[in-house]
Parts: C-alpha cells; structure tokens; sequence
C-alpha cells in the first residue's frame, strides 16, 4: 500500500477514497492480509508533506493517471492478498480489479492453475472466484499429509488439479515389488459450482463422489469427514467390502496368503482402517530438505517389512547420520517412528563376496564397530535422533571417505539365513555402514535399537540387515513428484519430525 499511496500523491487524493462499507469477494478472501497502515492516513501524510514549506517538491506521478490497460499489467504482478487491500483505495482501482486477466495471472502464478478462458465459461466461473473462493480459501490444506490412523499413518498429497483441490492418497505398491510405482487413489475433492462457494466431494468407495466436509482445524492440521457414508457401502456387506479392500490393498486374495500371522495382521488392519472411513485427521509432513553433501539425495521409499507388508518410509540425512522415518506403520513400529538410523561415520567394509555368506562374518564385523563406540562412550543406539546437528563425518574410521563413498560397484549376497521378502535383491552395492534398527512387540512395547547393517546399492535403493531379526529390508524409490511439500526451513522440518515421532509414542 506505501507504493499506492506514494504514488498517489496529492493529486490523486481527490480520486482515492477509502471504500469502508462494501467489501468485494477478493476482500473476503483475502481478510488475513490487511495492511498495518490505513491507506487514507498515509494519503493525507502525503499531502501533507506536499504542502510543506521548503523547496519546491519534485512533479510526482499518479498511479491514477496511468491507463487502465497498464494498470491491469500492475495489479496482475501484485500478490492475490494485496489486491484485497488495493480494491478498498478508490473505486477506479476496485473496478480494474474486476478485470478477470489479473486473476486469471494471480491463479497460474500462485497455484499452477492453467484453466483456459473456456474451461471457465463452460464452468460458469471466473478466475477471481476460483482465486478467492477455491485457491486462497483452501490454500491451507494443499501439500503433503500424514493420516491418523493409529500405527498405520499413510501419505496424502492435496494439489490444485485442474478447477479442482484434490485429495490423493499414495499408496505403496503391492508387497513386495518396492521398485513398482506408487497407486494413488482421490479420497476428496473441491470445486466450484458456479459462482456458489467452492463444494466438497468424499470420494471414498465405489460408488462415485458424494456430499463431505472439511474442517481447517489449527496450523498445519485439518479434518474430512463424509456426510453419506452409506456410499461407502457394497451390496455384499462387509465380506465384500474386505474382500475388495484386500484385492486393492495386497493384489490377491486371504486364500493366497498362506501365512497364518500375515493374514491376522492383514485383517487387524482392515477392522482398525476402516473405523476411520468417515471422519479423518491429518497433519503435515515435508519432505526432507537435501544438501550437496547428502550421501544420497534424500525422500521417499517403498521398503519390505516382512508380514507387514510394504511401508513407506522418509530417508533424511543430519550431519553424520541418517535417519529413516515411518510415513506409514504397522502394530509394532507405527508411522512417525524412526526405523533405522545410520552412522555415516562407521563404514563397514564387507569381505569378498564368498565371505560375505557367512552370517558370523557380518556379526564379528558389527560387533567390531560397536566395540569402537563403546570405546568412545557414545553408542550411536542411545543418542536422541533430535540432537543439534553434528557436522558431516570428516575422519571417518575406514579410509576411502564415509559421507563421498566410492562409487566403484563390489558384489554384494546376504549372509545365509537372513530371510527376504524381495529375491532379487540388487547383486552390487556401492558402500555400507554401521546402523541400528527398531525393533518392538506388538503395540509399540519395549522398543529396542537394534545393531544392523545399512546396504547403498544405488541412488536409488538401499537395504537394512537386522542382525537379530536375522532379516532384510529393501527400499526403494518413490519417484512422485509431490507438490508444496518443501519444508520452509531445515528447522521446520526438524520440528516436523519430532511432533510426528512423539504421536505414536
Ligand atoms: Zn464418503
């Protein structure tokens, strides 16, 4: 407003008017962004200072005298939540502000939207009503969501798709191909009917988009809840419903899983789940921020739990560590918690590959590094994930360099006896480490860190031996490209950690 009124000056007083009474649909939306300063007081103080004695002030420029087509192009440049602000100076600027391009431009440089002019008209919107009444009022919600759905957490991206805000949930595919891509499936949608406030769909179940509700509860949380939840009923009951939810879910039927403890978790999940299909809360996630000398760049992973199928987890790195974040959980581990954490600063250098069969190889090798952190006194295991971060590991024990390893491929095979979901785990790896590994019984008691050994075979996919469990995770990739999922600060991220963490434990 300090430009406004700048320009303004003296001579455009007579035409600048503060407008107090009626209030435009852009106001509304944007009533969080009014300007500390009243744009009349600083009018007057303009004036003032033009009456003032002394030399003669300099010709000063009216933002009025311009034309409107130039006005346009200035307003259209402006942020969307001053033009709230701009629309109260006079009524010359308020009806500029009806021209629907400055609009259309706040909507494709702010959100991305790229509707064409007869998209809308076919819709019978304008851009200003999809910029006020969809895009700025739902603007809180859009990025990347964590579910409460007790232990089992989830991922949900909410983007402006379209004349849409769409809720899409991603899912891991199924168990255990970690390198196919991710489903997703709309649990939501927002759009606009009309010229009408913006109306929102649950989308859950088969029978097509029907009447829901979304609370903006506090910073960084909201809440779906669906009004018609008998569309999320099948005709067969809930034999039906089970037996779909498991096609989609695990890609196979209950007879085809021929594990007795699989199917029992499958079913718990499948009772607990669908408790949670008519009211949800979620809480916002970022994705890891990434630095030049991350051992890899950091993200999302498809990684194998055994029985528990494919979960997602967050890989992020913090000085000398990296630490692997459920996004999604089981009875025993839930979403939030940290599943491994490596210690970039103890290399591990495998033995040749006939060696490397050997089971008590690899354990005299970790109980090597173990043995050096007791000397140290600071056992990796019993440090807070949430410690100030340590520079990047300098002197690491093996030569070579633990945080650049080299990128020369060396065969790699599992020990004997340590089980995996995946067989055709990847036969090269480019460096190991020392890390540890969660382990706890059912509902999240006595968790325990566990030593294990952390595999980088590419930038893309890393492993996780649980010496105790004698088993072997492999992650994998998720290659989505998530939208306004960046953290704002490496602090924020830090904290985001942490809240989710201390949810489930
Ligand atoms: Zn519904």
């Amino acid at each position: 407003m300090a430009v406004c009124a700048r320009l303004c000056g003296v001579g455009a007083a007579r035409g600048c008017r503060r407008r107090q009474q009626r209030r435009g649909p852009a106001e509304t939306a944007a009533a969080d962004s009014e300007p500390d300063t009243d744009p009349e007081e600083e009018l007057i103080e303009a004036g003032a200072a033009g009456l003032s004695a002394g030399p003669a002030p300099p010709p000063r420029l009216s933002l009025l005298e311009l034309p409107p087509e130039l006005l346009v192009e200035i307003f259209a440049s402006l942020p969307g939540t001053d033009l709230s602000s701009l629309a109260r100076v006079c009524t010359r600027f308020r009806r500029i502000l009806h021209t629907d391009t400055i609009w259309r431009r706040r909507c494709r440089e702010e959100y991305g939207v790229c509707e064409d002019a007869r998209g809308l008209e076919v819709a019978g919107v304008s851009c200003r009503d999809v910029y006020a009444k969809l895009l700025h009022r739902y603007r809180h919600i859009l990025g990347l969501w964590q579910p409460d759905i007790g232990p089992y957490g989830g991922l949900l991206n909410v983007v402006v798709d379209g004349l849409f805000i769409v809720g899409w949930m991603y899912l891991p595919p199924h168990d255990p191909h970690v390198d196919d891509p991710m489903r997703f499936k709309p649990l939501f949608r927002i759009h606009l009917m009309e010229r009408k406030a913006a109306t929102v769909e649950c989308m859950y179940g088969h029978r097509g988009p029907h009447s829901g509700h979304i609370q903006i509860m506090k910073k960084d949380e909201f809440s779906t809840k669906c009004s018609q939840t008998d569309h999320h009923r099948m005709p067969g009951g809930r034999q039906e419903e089970f037996r779909t939810w498991l096609r989609e879910e695990w890609g196979r039927t209950l007879e085809d899983i021929f594990h007795e403890h699989m199917q029992e978790l499958i079913l718990m999940k499948f009772i607990y789940t669908s408790q949670y299909d008519n009211c949800l809360t979620y809480r916002r996630i970022y994705l890891p921020p990434s630095r030049p000398d991350d051992l890899i760049p950091p993200g999302l992973f498809k990684g194998t739990y055994g029985s528990h199928g494919l979960e997602l987890v967050m890989l992020s790195f913090h000085g000398g560590r990296a630490l692997g974040t459920k996004v999604t959980g089981d009875p025993n581990i839930p979403a939030g918690q940290q599943t491994v954490e490596v210690d970039l600063a103890h290399r591990i250098q495998l033995p040749d590959v006939e060696q490397q069969r050997s089971f008590s190889e690899l354990s005299r090798l970790v109980q090597g590094v173990q043995e050096q952190l007791r000397q140290q006194g600071a056992p990796a295991a019993a440090q807070s994930p949430h410690q100030p971060m340590e520079p990047p590991a300098k002197d690491p024990v093996e030569p070579g360099g633990a945080a650049a390893p080299s990128s020369q491929a060396q065969p790699f095979v599992l020990p004997v006896g340590v089980s995996s979901r995946k067989e055709d785990y990847p036969r090269s790896y480019r460096a190991c480490f020392y890390g540890t590994g969660l382990i706890a019984g059912h509902g999240f008691t006595s968790p325990e860190h566990t030593p294990g050994v952390f595999v980088l075979f590419d930038d893309d996919r890393f492993g996780f031996i649980w010496l105790e469990l004698k088993s072997f995770s492999l992650y994998s990739r998720v290659r989505v490209a998530f939208r306004h999922a960046e953290a704002p600060s490496p602090q924020a991220f830090e904290d985001m950690l942490k809240n989710i963490q201390s949810l489930t434990s």
